[in-house]
Protein backbone atom coordinates (compact mmCIF):
# COMPACT_ATOMS: atom_id res chain seq x y z
CA UNK A 1 0.00 0.00 0.00
CA UNK A 2 1.36 3.61 -0.76
CA UNK A 3 -1.38 5.00 2.15
CA UNK A 4 -1.82 4.32 5.71
CA UNK A 5 -4.60 6.00 6.67
CA UNK A 6 -5.41 6.24 10.60
CA UNK A 7 -9.42 6.00 11.46
CA UNK A 8 -9.82 7.10 15.39
CA UNK A 9 -12.98 5.76 17.78
CA UNK A 10 -14.50 8.99 17.35
CA UNK A 11 -13.91 9.48 13.79
CA UNK A 12 -16.51 7.43 12.22
CA UNK A 13 -17.87 9.84 9.41
CA UNK A 14 -18.80 7.79 6.75
CA UNK A 15 -19.30 10.89 4.91
CA UNK A 16 -15.74 11.86 4.83
CA UNK A 17 -14.20 12.83 1.04
CA UNK A 18 -11.80 9.82 1.92
CA UNK A 19 -14.68 7.39 0.84
CA UNK A 20 -16.20 9.11 -2.29
CA UNK A 21 -13.69 6.69 -4.46
CA UNK A 22 -12.32 3.22 -3.74
CA UNK A 23 -8.45 3.69 -3.86
CA UNK A 24 -6.64 -0.02 -4.12
CA UNK A 25 -3.37 1.71 -2.79
CA UNK A 26 -5.12 3.14 0.34
CA UNK A 27 -4.72 1.29 3.87
CA UNK A 28 -7.52 2.01 5.95
CA UNK A 29 -6.28 1.11 10.05
CA UNK A 30 -9.37 1.08 12.86
CA UNK A 31 -7.71 -0.25 16.29
CA UNK A 32 -8.76 -1.21 19.89
CA UNK A 33 -6.12 0.03 21.84
CA UNK A 34 -5.58 -0.32 24.95
CA UNK A 35 -4.12 3.05 25.26
CA UNK A 36 -7.83 4.20 24.82
CA UNK A 37 -9.68 1.74 27.20
CA UNK A 38 -7.53 3.05 30.31
CA UNK A 39 -6.29 6.57 30.09
CA UNK A 40 -9.27 7.04 32.21
CA UNK A 41 -11.58 4.69 34.17
CA UNK A 42 -14.74 4.50 31.34
CA UNK A 43 -18.06 3.07 31.91
CA UNK A 44 -18.20 -0.42 30.57
CA UNK A 45 -20.93 0.61 28.15
CA UNK A 46 -19.04 3.68 26.88
CA UNK A 47 -15.80 1.08 25.37
CA UNK A 48 -18.53 -1.34 24.64
CA UNK A 49 -20.42 1.76 22.43
CA UNK A 50 -16.85 3.01 20.57
CA UNK A 51 -15.27 -0.33 19.79
CA UNK A 52 -18.61 -1.74 18.61
CA UNK A 53 -19.79 1.24 16.36
CA UNK A 54 -15.35 0.46 15.25
CA UNK A 55 -15.93 -2.92 14.00
CA UNK A 56 -19.35 -1.65 12.16
CA UNK A 57 -17.86 1.02 10.67
CA UNK A 58 -14.84 -0.88 9.64
CA UNK A 59 -17.04 -4.10 7.90
CA UNK A 60 -19.15 -1.01 6.34
CA UNK A 61 -16.18 0.32 4.80
CA UNK A 62 -15.19 -3.12 3.95
CA UNK A 63 -18.31 -3.64 1.91
CA UNK A 64 -17.78 -0.78 -0.08
CA UNK A 65 -14.77 -2.16 -1.40
CA UNK A 66 -12.17 -0.20 0.94
CA UNK A 67 -9.23 -1.55 2.08
CA UNK A 68 -9.00 -1.67 5.87
CA UNK A 69 -7.31 -3.46 8.90
CA UNK A 70 -9.29 -4.00 11.99
CA UNK A 71 -7.24 -4.48 14.84
CA UNK A 72 -9.15 -6.02 18.17
CA UNK A 73 -7.52 -5.39 21.46
CA UNK A 74 -6.00 -8.93 21.38
CA UNK A 75 -4.18 -8.08 17.92
CA UNK A 76 -3.01 -4.77 19.18
CA UNK A 77 -1.59 -5.44 22.73
CA UNK A 78 1.79 -6.00 21.30
CA UNK A 79 2.67 -2.56 20.08
CA UNK A 80 3.26 -0.35 23.25
CA UNK A 81 0.24 2.38 21.44
CA UNK A 82 -0.86 4.37 19.15
CA UNK A 83 2.21 5.73 17.03
CA UNK A 84 4.18 2.27 17.75
CA UNK A 85 1.01 0.56 16.26
CA UNK A 86 1.25 3.01 13.46
CA UNK A 87 4.77 3.12 12.86
CA UNK A 88 4.70 -1.32 12.80
CA UNK A 89 2.18 -1.12 9.73
CA UNK A 90 3.80 1.59 7.95
CA UNK A 91 6.69 -0.47 7.86
CA UNK A 92 5.13 -3.64 6.92
CA UNK A 93 2.70 -2.58 3.95
CA UNK A 94 5.78 -0.15 2.98
CA UNK A 95 3.93 2.56 2.89
CA UNK A 96 5.09 6.04 1.74
CA UNK A 97 2.24 8.31 3.18
CA UNK A 98 0.79 8.26 6.53
CA UNK A 99 -2.66 9.99 6.89
CA UNK A 100 -5.10 11.29 9.54
CA UNK A 101 -7.96 13.21 10.95
CA UNK A 102 -7.16 16.35 13.45
CA UNK A 103 -7.93 14.29 16.34
CA UNK A 104 -10.71 16.69 18.34
CA UNK A 105 -8.72 15.84 21.54
CA UNK A 106 -5.49 17.40 22.51
CA UNK A 107 -3.93 14.41 24.02
CA UNK A 108 -4.36 12.56 20.79
CA UNK A 109 -3.45 15.63 18.70
CA UNK A 110 0.41 15.92 20.39
CA UNK A 111 0.82 12.47 20.37
CA UNK A 112 -0.16 12.13 16.30
CA UNK A 113 1.59 15.58 15.42
CA UNK A 114 4.87 13.87 17.22
CA UNK A 115 4.55 10.74 15.52
CA UNK A 116 4.37 12.25 12.14
CA UNK A 117 7.48 14.66 12.54
CA UNK A 118 9.35 11.46 13.25
CA UNK A 119 7.68 9.51 10.18
CA UNK A 120 8.28 12.83 8.22
CA UNK A 121 12.02 12.72 9.35
CA UNK A 122 12.53 8.59 8.20
CA UNK A 123 10.55 9.86 4.45
CA UNK A 124 6.98 9.10 5.27
CA UNK A 125 5.24 12.30 3.82
CA UNK A 126 2.38 13.07 6.37
CA UNK A 127 -0.68 14.70 6.11
CA UNK A 128 -3.62 15.97 8.17
CA UNK A 129 -7.33 16.19 7.29
CA UNK A 130 -10.68 17.75 8.82
CA UNK A 131 -12.73 15.50 10.32
CA UNK A 132 -15.23 17.23 8.14
CA UNK A 133 -18.29 16.94 10.87
CA UNK A 134 -18.35 20.55 12.83
CA UNK A 135 -20.18 23.56 11.20
CA UNK A 136 -17.30 25.94 12.57
CA UNK A 137 -14.38 25.41 10.54
CA UNK A 138 -11.28 24.75 13.01
CA UNK A 139 -9.25 27.82 11.45
CA UNK A 140 -11.69 30.46 12.28
CA UNK A 141 -11.74 29.40 16.13
CA UNK A 142 -8.80 31.53 17.00
CA UNK A 143 -10.42 34.94 15.80
CA UNK A 144 -14.05 33.54 17.47
CA UNK A 145 -12.71 32.62 20.91
CA UNK A 146 -9.65 35.16 22.17
CA UNK A 147 -7.41 32.87 24.38
CA UNK A 148 -7.99 33.45 28.26
CA UNK A 149 -11.01 35.73 27.57
CA UNK A 150 -14.40 35.04 28.39
CA UNK A 151 -16.92 34.46 25.26
CA UNK A 152 -20.53 34.94 25.22
CA UNK A 153 -22.15 31.73 24.47
CA UNK A 154 -25.36 33.73 23.13
CA UNK A 155 -23.57 36.10 20.58
CA UNK A 156 -21.76 33.25 19.05
CA UNK A 157 -24.84 31.30 18.77
CA UNK A 158 -26.60 34.27 16.80
CA UNK A 159 -23.63 34.56 14.69
CA UNK A 160 -23.64 30.64 13.81
CA UNK A 161 -27.71 31.03 12.87
CA UNK A 162 -27.17 33.91 10.55
CA UNK A 163 -24.42 32.42 8.89
CA UNK A 164 -25.62 28.64 8.40
CA UNK A 165 -29.51 30.79 8.17
CA UNK A 166 -31.11 28.44 10.52
CA UNK A 167 -34.51 29.70 11.64
CA UNK A 168 -33.91 32.99 10.45
CA UNK A 169 -36.35 35.36 8.46
CA UNK A 170 -33.97 37.55 6.25
CA UNK A 171 -31.48 38.88 8.93
CA UNK A 172 -34.52 38.27 12.08
CA UNK A 173 -34.73 35.62 14.01
CA UNK A 174 -37.88 33.37 13.23
CA UNK A 175 -40.76 33.83 15.89
CA UNK A 176 -39.24 37.30 17.09
CA UNK A 177 -36.68 36.51 19.29
CA UNK A 178 -33.32 34.51 19.80
CA UNK A 179 -33.88 32.77 22.76
CA UNK A 180 -37.16 31.05 24.34
CA UNK A 181 -35.38 30.03 27.34
CA UNK A 182 -38.11 31.16 29.88
CA UNK A 183 -40.85 29.37 27.93
CA UNK A 184 -38.94 26.54 29.24
CA UNK A 185 -37.79 25.08 32.05
CA UNK A 186 -40.61 23.26 33.48
CA UNK A 187 -41.01 21.32 36.08
CA UNK A 188 -43.09 17.67 35.43
CA UNK A 189 -46.52 17.33 36.91
CA UNK A 190 -47.16 14.26 38.31
CA UNK A 191 -50.20 13.35 35.52
CA UNK A 192 -47.50 14.47 32.90
CA UNK A 193 -45.19 11.63 34.09
CA UNK A 194 -46.99 8.71 32.10
CA UNK A 195 -47.14 11.03 29.17
CA UNK A 196 -43.02 10.89 28.99
CA UNK A 197 -42.45 8.24 25.83
CA UNK A 198 -40.55 5.17 25.64
CA UNK A 199 -36.75 5.63 25.18
CA UNK A 200 -35.87 3.82 21.46
CA UNK A 201 -33.04 1.40 22.44
CA UNK A 202 -31.02 -0.79 20.12
CA UNK A 203 -29.66 -4.38 20.90
CA UNK A 204 -26.43 -4.53 19.83
CA UNK A 205 -24.95 -7.76 20.56
CA UNK A 206 -21.25 -6.78 22.54
CA UNK A 207 -20.84 -9.83 24.26
CA UNK A 208 -17.38 -10.37 22.82
CA UNK A 209 -16.16 -6.86 23.05
CA UNK A 210 -17.23 -7.36 26.84
CA UNK A 211 -14.77 -10.60 26.54
CA UNK A 212 -12.31 -8.70 25.84
CA UNK A 213 -12.32 -6.12 28.09
CA UNK A 214 -12.50 -8.52 30.66
CA UNK A 215 -9.45 -10.66 29.48
CA UNK A 216 -7.44 -7.63 29.20
CA UNK A 217 -7.79 -6.79 32.13
CA UNK A 218 -9.32 -3.11 31.50
CA UNK A 219 -10.93 -1.42 34.28
CA UNK A 220 -14.17 -0.29 34.43
CA UNK A 221 -17.39 1.21 36.32
CA UNK A 222 -21.27 0.95 35.20
CA UNK A 223 -23.24 -1.82 34.33
CA UNK A 224 -22.32 -3.97 31.71
CA UNK A 225 -24.90 -4.82 28.38
CA UNK A 226 -24.26 -7.24 26.57
CA UNK A 227 -27.29 -5.77 24.58
CA UNK A 228 -26.14 -2.23 24.21
CA UNK A 229 -28.95 -0.11 23.90
CA UNK A 230 -26.69 2.67 22.39
CA UNK A 231 -26.52 3.47 18.99
CA UNK A 232 -23.62 1.85 16.90
CA UNK A 233 -24.13 2.66 13.27
CA UNK A 234 -24.87 5.65 11.01
CA UNK A 235 -28.55 4.12 10.58
CA UNK A 236 -28.97 3.40 13.84
CA UNK A 237 -28.08 6.80 14.63
CA UNK A 238 -30.81 8.28 11.95
CA UNK A 239 -33.34 6.21 13.64
CA UNK A 240 -32.98 7.77 17.21
CA UNK A 241 -32.67 11.17 15.46
CA UNK A 242 -36.01 10.08 13.55
CA UNK A 243 -37.52 9.25 17.11
CA UNK A 244 -36.42 12.11 18.84
CA UNK A 245 -38.46 14.02 16.00
CA UNK A 246 -41.37 12.29 16.63
CA UNK A 247 -41.62 11.78 20.37
CA UNK A 248 -39.37 13.84 21.54
CA UNK A 249 -39.19 16.63 20.14
CA UNK A 250 -42.28 19.00 20.82
CA UNK A 251 -41.43 18.69 24.63
CA UNK A 252 -38.40 18.95 24.54
CA UNK A 253 -37.48 22.17 25.40
CA UNK A 254 -40.36 22.33 28.17
CA UNK A 255 -39.01 19.51 30.17
CA UNK A 256 -35.48 20.39 29.27
CA UNK A 257 -34.20 20.96 32.66
CA UNK A 258 -36.77 19.00 34.19
CA UNK A 259 -36.02 15.71 36.52
CA UNK A 260 -38.07 13.27 38.97
CA UNK A 261 -37.27 9.88 39.64
CA UNK A 262 -41.22 8.25 39.48
CA UNK A 263 -40.56 6.91 35.91
CA UNK A 264 -39.79 4.32 34.60
CA UNK A 265 -38.22 6.68 31.88
CA UNK A 266 -36.87 9.46 34.12
CA UNK A 267 -33.25 8.70 33.07
CA UNK A 268 -34.21 9.47 29.09
CA UNK A 269 -37.18 12.23 29.54
CA UNK A 270 -37.56 13.99 26.09
CA UNK A 271 -34.01 14.27 25.31
CA UNK A 272 -32.07 13.07 22.22
CA UNK A 273 -29.87 10.92 23.86
CA UNK A 274 -27.90 11.29 20.51
CA UNK A 275 -24.48 12.49 22.04
CA UNK A 276 -22.59 9.59 21.33
CA UNK A 277 -24.17 9.17 17.91
CA UNK A 278 -22.84 12.79 17.67
CA UNK A 279 -19.21 12.92 19.24
CA UNK A 280 -18.80 9.20 17.20
CA UNK A 281 -19.52 11.16 14.21
CA UNK A 282 -21.93 8.52 13.45
CA UNK A 283 -24.12 11.46 12.30
CA UNK A 284 -23.32 14.84 11.63
CA UNK A 285 -24.48 17.97 13.15
CA UNK A 286 -25.75 19.51 10.58
CA UNK A 287 -28.29 16.67 9.68
CA UNK A 288 -29.29 16.77 13.39
CA UNK A 289 -30.06 20.41 13.19
CA UNK A 290 -31.76 20.25 9.42
CA UNK A 291 -33.81 17.34 10.33
CA UNK A 292 -35.36 18.71 13.39
CA UNK A 293 -36.09 22.24 11.67
CA UNK A 294 -37.76 20.22 9.09
CA UNK A 295 -39.93 17.93 11.34
CA UNK A 296 -40.79 21.76 13.40
CA UNK A 297 -41.95 22.64 9.85
CA UNK A 298 -43.94 19.58 9.12
CA UNK A 299 -45.55 19.06 12.85
CA UNK A 300 -47.75 21.73 13.88
CA UNK A 301 -47.34 20.15 17.82
CA UNK A 302 -43.57 21.61 17.50
CA UNK A 303 -43.13 25.05 18.58
CA UNK A 304 -40.95 27.65 18.28
CA UNK A 305 -39.41 27.84 21.86
CA UNK A 306 -39.01 23.73 21.72
CA UNK A 307 -37.05 23.89 18.23
CA UNK A 308 -34.96 26.88 18.94
CA UNK A 309 -33.54 25.11 22.65
CA UNK A 310 -33.13 22.31 20.60
CA UNK A 311 -30.81 23.91 17.86
CA UNK A 312 -29.14 26.32 20.83
CA UNK A 313 -27.88 23.19 21.96
CA UNK A 314 -26.14 21.85 19.09
CA UNK A 315 -25.47 24.95 16.60
CA UNK A 316 -24.96 26.88 20.14
CA UNK A 317 -23.41 25.32 22.76
CA UNK A 318 -21.64 21.88 21.00
CA UNK A 319 -19.89 24.11 18.54
CA UNK A 320 -19.02 26.73 21.68
CA UNK A 321 -17.75 24.64 23.57
CA UNK A 322 -15.11 23.19 21.22
CA UNK A 323 -13.98 26.75 20.17
CA UNK A 324 -13.48 27.13 24.14
CA UNK A 325 -11.62 23.87 24.57
CA UNK A 326 -8.99 24.46 21.23
CA UNK A 327 -8.70 28.13 21.77
CA UNK A 328 -7.13 27.47 25.28
CA UNK A 329 -5.73 24.06 25.56
CA UNK A 330 -3.49 23.07 27.00
CA UNK A 331 -3.63 25.72 29.27
CA UNK A 332 -7.14 25.20 30.63
CA UNK A 333 -6.47 21.62 31.97
CA UNK A 334 -4.75 23.26 34.95
CA UNK A 335 -7.29 25.79 35.98
CA UNK A 336 -8.52 25.59 39.35
CA UNK A 337 -9.89 29.55 39.71
CA UNK A 338 -11.30 28.49 43.24
CA UNK A 339 -8.59 26.54 44.13
CA UNK A 340 -10.81 23.66 44.90
CA UNK A 341 -8.79 20.22 46.39
CA UNK A 342 -11.24 18.22 48.28
CA UNK A 343 -11.39 14.51 47.20
CA UNK A 344 -14.56 13.36 45.06
CA UNK A 345 -16.68 10.94 47.56
CA UNK A 346 -16.81 7.51 47.04
CA UNK A 347 -20.72 7.24 46.61
CA UNK A 348 -19.99 9.24 43.78
CA UNK A 349 -18.33 5.78 42.16
CA UNK A 350 -21.35 3.60 43.80
CA UNK A 351 -24.87 5.78 44.06
CA UNK A 352 -24.65 5.34 47.82
CA UNK A 353 -25.59 8.42 49.11
CA UNK A 354 -28.97 9.46 51.28
CA UNK A 355 -29.45 12.67 48.96
CA UNK A 356 -32.18 11.35 46.35
CA UNK A 357 -31.65 14.17 43.72
CA UNK A 358 -27.56 12.29 44.00
CA UNK A 359 -28.29 9.27 44.38
CA UNK A 360 -30.92 9.12 41.42
CA UNK A 361 -28.22 11.39 39.14
CA UNK A 362 -25.34 9.06 40.00
CA UNK A 363 -26.95 5.58 40.12
CA UNK A 364 -28.65 6.30 36.52
CA UNK A 365 -25.41 7.25 35.24
CA UNK A 366 -23.69 4.07 36.46
CA UNK A 367 -26.77 1.79 34.75
CA UNK A 368 -26.89 3.80 31.53
CA UNK A 369 -23.37 5.94 31.23
CA UNK A 370 -25.70 8.93 30.57
CA UNK A 371 -27.17 11.84 32.54
CA UNK A 372 -28.87 14.77 31.02
CA UNK A 373 -27.58 18.26 31.00
CA UNK A 374 -29.45 19.16 34.41
CA UNK A 375 -28.36 16.19 36.12
CA UNK A 376 -24.51 16.70 35.44
CA UNK A 377 -24.75 20.40 35.94
CA UNK A 378 -27.01 21.42 38.43
CA UNK A 379 -26.64 17.96 40.78
CA UNK A 380 -23.41 16.31 40.83
CA UNK A 381 -22.12 19.13 39.23
CA UNK A 382 -23.26 21.53 42.02
CA UNK A 383 -22.43 19.47 44.44
CA UNK A 384 -19.05 19.32 43.15
CA UNK A 385 -18.37 23.28 43.42
CA UNK A 386 -19.97 23.89 46.68
CA UNK A 387 -18.25 21.29 48.33
CA UNK A 388 -15.16 22.71 46.89
CA UNK A 389 -14.05 19.22 44.92
CA UNK A 390 -10.38 19.19 43.31
CA UNK A 391 -11.33 19.77 39.07
CA UNK A 392 -8.95 17.32 38.58
CA UNK A 393 -10.85 14.65 40.44
CA UNK A 394 -14.51 15.71 39.18
CA UNK A 395 -13.20 15.84 35.66
CA UNK A 396 -11.78 12.14 36.06
CA UNK A 397 -15.52 10.90 37.10
CA UNK A 398 -17.17 13.14 33.96
CA UNK A 399 -14.38 11.68 31.59
CA UNK A 400 -15.37 8.16 32.68
CA UNK A 401 -18.52 7.75 33.27
CA UNK A 402 -20.67 9.23 30.18
CA UNK A 403 -21.63 7.41 26.84
CA UNK A 404 -20.67 10.49 25.45
CA UNK A 405 -17.52 11.78 27.36
CA UNK A 406 -14.59 12.89 25.49
CA UNK A 407 -12.17 15.64 26.13
CA UNK A 408 -13.09 18.34 24.26
CA UNK A 409 -16.60 18.41 25.14
CA UNK A 410 -16.38 17.27 28.58
CA UNK A 411 -13.66 19.58 29.90
CA UNK A 412 -14.96 22.87 29.22
CA UNK A 413 -18.32 21.65 30.96
CA UNK A 414 -17.29 20.42 33.37
CA UNK A 415 -14.15 22.94 34.35
CA UNK A 416 -15.63 25.88 33.23
CA UNK A 417 -19.76 25.75 33.32
CA UNK A 418 -20.16 23.44 36.56
CA UNK A 419 -17.26 24.23 38.34
CA UNK A 420 -16.05 27.88 37.91
CA UNK A 421 -12.43 26.85 37.48
CA UNK A 422 -11.90 28.49 34.25
CA UNK A 423 -12.34 31.62 36.21
CA UNK A 424 -15.60 33.15 33.87
CA UNK A 425 -14.01 32.13 29.98
CA UNK A 426 -17.38 30.17 29.62
CA UNK A 427 -19.91 31.32 33.05
CA UNK A 428 -20.72 34.72 33.95
CA UNK A 429 -20.79 33.08 37.22
CA UNK A 430 -20.49 30.52 38.90
CA UNK A 431 -23.97 27.85 38.88
CA UNK A 432 -24.41 27.57 42.43
CA UNK A 433 -27.65 27.15 44.09
CA UNK A 434 -29.62 25.56 47.11
CA UNK A 435 -31.28 22.38 47.45
CA UNK A 436 -34.43 24.98 46.60
CA UNK A 437 -33.72 24.57 42.90
CA UNK A 438 -33.69 20.89 42.75
CA UNK A 439 -36.95 21.35 44.74
CA UNK A 440 -38.33 23.55 41.50
CA UNK A 441 -37.04 21.78 38.93
CA UNK A 442 -37.66 17.71 40.16
CA UNK A 443 -40.20 15.49 42.26
CA UNK A 444 -36.59 14.20 44.45
CA UNK A 445 -36.94 16.11 47.75
CA UNK A 446 -40.61 14.85 48.47
CA UNK A 447 -38.94 11.93 50.12
CA UNK A 448 -35.72 12.60 50.25
CA UNK A 449 -34.22 11.73 54.12
CA UNK A 450 -33.00 15.62 54.07
CA UNK A 451 -35.13 18.38 54.20
CA UNK A 452 -35.27 21.22 51.98
CA UNK A 453 -36.66 23.51 53.72
CA UNK A 454 -33.55 23.83 56.86
CA UNK A 455 -30.56 24.58 56.49
CA UNK A 456 -29.00 23.75 60.08
CA UNK A 457 -31.11 20.97 61.72
CA UNK A 458 -29.58 17.50 61.76
CA UNK A 459 -31.69 16.23 58.50
CA UNK A 460 -31.31 19.86 56.39
CA UNK A 461 -30.31 19.12 53.04
CA UNK A 462 -26.70 19.53 52.80
CA UNK A 463 -26.80 22.25 49.57
CA UNK A 464 -28.46 24.20 51.91
CA UNK A 465 -25.72 25.03 54.43
CA UNK A 466 -22.90 23.92 51.64
CA UNK A 467 -24.42 26.53 49.33
CA UNK A 468 -24.48 29.92 51.59
CA UNK A 469 -20.84 28.51 52.94
CA UNK A 470 -19.59 28.74 49.16
CA UNK A 471 -21.26 32.23 48.94
CA UNK A 472 -19.38 33.22 52.20
CA UNK A 473 -16.28 31.52 51.21
CA UNK A 474 -15.99 33.39 47.73
CA UNK A 475 -17.63 36.99 49.25
CA UNK A 476 -14.83 38.87 48.55
CA UNK A 477 -15.49 38.52 44.65
CA UNK A 478 -18.70 36.93 44.27
CA UNK A 479 -20.13 40.00 46.15
CA UNK A 480 -18.68 42.85 43.65
CA UNK A 481 -20.42 40.51 40.28
CA UNK A 482 -22.97 42.19 39.73
CA UNK A 483 -24.82 38.57 39.08
CA UNK A 484 -24.41 37.52 42.28
CA UNK A 485 -24.38 40.82 44.45
CA UNK A 486 -27.85 40.98 45.05
CA UNK A 487 -27.72 37.07 47.45
CA UNK A 488 -25.62 38.71 49.91
CA UNK A 489 -28.48 40.43 50.79
CA UNK A 490 -30.36 37.87 52.41
CA UNK A 491 -27.00 36.62 53.98
CA UNK A 492 -26.53 39.98 54.99
CA UNK A 493 -30.13 39.88 56.65
CA UNK A 494 -29.37 36.85 58.55
CA UNK A 495 -28.40 37.29 62.27
CA UNK A 496 -24.90 36.70 63.53
CA UNK A 497 -26.32 33.53 65.43
CA UNK A 498 -27.63 31.98 62.15
CA UNK A 499 -24.71 32.93 59.94
CA UNK A 500 -22.93 30.77 62.48
CA UNK A 501 -24.33 27.89 63.23
CA UNK A 502 -24.59 27.77 58.87
CA UNK A 503 -21.26 27.73 58.59
CA UNK A 504 -20.65 25.28 61.20
CA UNK A 505 -23.26 23.05 59.61
CA UNK A 506 -21.19 23.59 56.75
CA UNK A 507 -17.88 22.53 58.30
CA UNK A 508 -19.80 19.26 59.70
CA UNK A 509 -20.75 17.74 56.28
CA UNK A 510 -17.58 18.79 54.88
CA UNK A 511 -15.71 17.15 57.14
CA UNK A 512 -17.97 13.93 57.07
CA UNK A 513 -18.72 14.13 53.35
CA UNK A 514 -18.39 10.35 52.60
CA UNK A 515 -21.36 9.98 55.28
CA UNK A 516 -24.04 11.94 53.10
P1 LIG B 1 -29.88 16.75 24.45
O1 LIG B 1 -30.39 17.34 25.70
O2 LIG B 1 -30.86 16.01 23.61
O3 LIG B 1 -29.19 17.90 23.58
C1 LIG B 1 -28.89 17.71 22.20
C2 LIG B 1 -27.42 17.81 21.91
O4 LIG B 1 -26.93 19.09 22.20
C3 LIG B 1 -26.52 16.86 22.69
O5 LIG B 1 -26.49 15.58 22.13
C4 LIG B 1 -25.17 17.57 22.59
O6 LIG B 1 -24.50 17.18 21.43
C5 LIG B 1 -25.54 19.03 22.49
N1 LIG B 1 -25.29 19.73 23.76
C6 LIG B 1 -26.21 20.12 24.67
N2 LIG B 1 -25.61 20.78 25.68
C7 LIG B 1 -24.29 20.78 25.41
C8 LIG B 1 -23.16 21.29 26.08
N3 LIG B 1 -23.25 21.96 27.24
N4 LIG B 1 -21.96 21.08 25.52
C9 LIG B 1 -21.83 20.44 24.36
N5 LIG B 1 -22.88 19.93 23.69
C10 LIG B 1 -24.09 20.11 24.20
N6 LIG B 1 -21.66 16.55 26.52
C11 LIG B 1 -20.96 15.67 25.80
O7 LIG B 1 -21.28 15.44 24.64
N7 LIG B 1 -19.87 15.03 26.33
C12 LIG B 1 -19.47 15.23 27.61
O8 LIG B 1 -18.49 14.64 28.07
C13 LIG B 1 -20.21 16.15 28.41
N8 LIG B 1 -19.86 16.39 29.69
C14 LIG B 1 -20.58 17.26 30.43
C15 LIG B 1 -20.18 17.53 31.74
C16 LIG B 1 -20.86 18.44 32.51
C17 LIG B 1 -20.40 18.75 33.91
C18 LIG B 1 -21.97 19.11 31.96
C19 LIG B 1 -22.71 20.13 32.77
C20 LIG B 1 -22.39 18.85 30.66
C21 LIG B 1 -21.70 17.95 29.87
N9 LIG B 1 -22.07 17.69 28.54
C22 LIG B 1 -21.33 16.80 27.81
C23 LIG B 1 -23.16 18.44 27.89
C24 LIG B 1 -24.55 17.79 27.95
O9 LIG B 1 -24.89 17.50 29.28
C25 LIG B 1 -24.67 16.55 27.08
O10 LIG B 1 -24.26 16.86 25.77
C26 LIG B 1 -26.09 16.03 26.99
O11 LIG B 1 -26.60 15.77 28.27
C27 LIG B 1 -26.14 14.78 26.14
O12 LIG B 1 -27.41 14.21 26.15
P2 LIG B 1 -28.40 14.30 24.91
O13 LIG B 1 -27.73 13.84 23.68
O14 LIG B 1 -29.66 13.61 25.29
O15 LIG B 1 -28.63 15.86 24.80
Amino acid sequence: YRTLRLILGDQLNINHSWYTSVDDSTLYLIAELKQEADYVVHHIQKISAFFAAMEQFASQLQGAGHHVVHLNLDQSAKYENLPSLISALVKQYQCTHFEFQRPDEYRLYEQLHSLAGSLSQANIHCREYDTEHFLLPFKEIQENFPPGKHVLMEYFYRRMRKRFDLLMVDDKPHGGKWNFDKSNRNKLKTHELEQIPNPLCFANNVSGILNRIAAHQIRTIGQAQPQLLWPVTAIQAKLLLNYFCQHCLHQFGCFQDAMTENSPHSWSLYHSRLSFALNSKLISPKEVIDQAITAYEQDSTIDIAQIEGFVRQILGWREYIRGIYWANMPHYKKTNALKATRDLPAFFWTGNTQMACMKSAITQSLDYAYAHHIQRLMVTGNFCLLAGIAPDEVEQWYLGIYIDAIEWVEMPNTRGMALFADNGIIATKPYAASGNYINKMSDHCKHCFYDVKTKTESNSCPLNSLYWNFLHQHESWLAKNHRTRMIYRSWDNMSEEERESILDKAKNILANINML
